[in-house]
């Protein structure tokens, strides 16, 4: 995942946000370093977790930043938000409510995020393995992503499904953005 001693053309702060226990944090370890964990406690104190990429023969690092406890609705801190050019929006396949509190979240993310307003927005289903459990149709799931001109992708940080596919996603149309 990188030399350390490359030299970078890019830094693009990402952003995780959602309800508790929809898996942002195993969609971070999984994207970060490949890693995955079933009994994942709040990673308390660490901010961020970064991975450098090339796009299109550029360093980009990817700054990739997880709530750690924060996610009742208002205490994420401005600060989490300032500065962010990507936003993953995560809901959890098998739990409607955290589906349900998606517009929540973006309304968050644009109102008090004082976040860039070419902000890149990708919405996350995550869970996919847990099709038996399914709450959330992907139709249903498309159809908003739609409405509010948000990409869209179904992951599973477990099985290491689209969680790559996620992250590209969104920092190669901030790459194309930025240039
Ligand atoms: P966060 O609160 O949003 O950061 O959620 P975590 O990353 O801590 O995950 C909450 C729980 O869901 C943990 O028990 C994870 O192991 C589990 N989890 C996370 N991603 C997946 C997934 O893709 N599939 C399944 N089945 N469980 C997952
Ligand atoms: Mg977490």
């Amino acid at each position: 995942y990188g030399d350390p001693n490359q030299k970078i053309d890019y830094v693009f702060k990402v952003v995780l946000i959602g309800d508790s226990a929809v898996g942002k944090s195993q969609i971070l370890a999984r994207f970060a370093r490949n890693e995955f964990s079933l009994d994942s406690k709040a990673t308390i104190g660490v901010e961020f977790q970064t991975r450098t990429l090339v796009i299109e023969h550029k360093s980009v690092k990817a700054q990739i930043w997880d709530t750690a406890g924060q996610e009742r609705y208002r205490a994420v801190t401005s600060a989490y938000y300032r500065g962010a050019v990507g936003a993953m929006l995560v809901y959890d396949i098998s739990k409607r409510q955290t589906f349900n509190h998606i517009p929540r979240w973006l309304e968050e993310l644009q109102l008090r995020g004082h976040a860039d307003k070419n902000i890149v927005i990708i919405l996350i289903g995550n869970k996919s393995d847990l099709e038996n459990q399914r709450a959330v149709s992907t139709e249903d799931a498309k159809e908003f992503a739609q409405k509010e001109g948000l990409f869209f992708l179904e992951t599973s940080a477990l099985e290491a499904t689209n969680v790559e596919a996620a992250f590209l996603t969104v920092l190669n149309e901030i790459f194309n953005i930025v240039n």
